[in-house]
């Protein structure tokens, strides 16, 4: 089973409309707990207060010296 998307905000209360597609759904607030996340009722999108974590990082290519 795909886990559901994670989106990194900044505030206590985030809007969700599910995106766009079949997904989508009536636009609702949604309080973040005192932990920092809260998951969507409608599209269990999970929502978490923080920066999103650096898994995505590009290794630096070698530098290739002139010849
Ligand atoms: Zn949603």
């Amino acid at each position: 089973m795909q886990p559901f998307e994670t989106i990194y905000v900044d505030e206590n209360v985030v809007a969700c409309n599910g995106g766009v597609g079949a997904l989508g759904h009536p636009r609702v607030y949604l309080n973040l707990s005192t932990e920092g996340k809260v998951e969507c009722p409608y599209c269990s999108r999970l929502f978490v207060r923080g920066p999103a974590p650096q898994s995505q990082q590009q290794p630096q290519a070698p530098q290739t010296p002139p010849s």
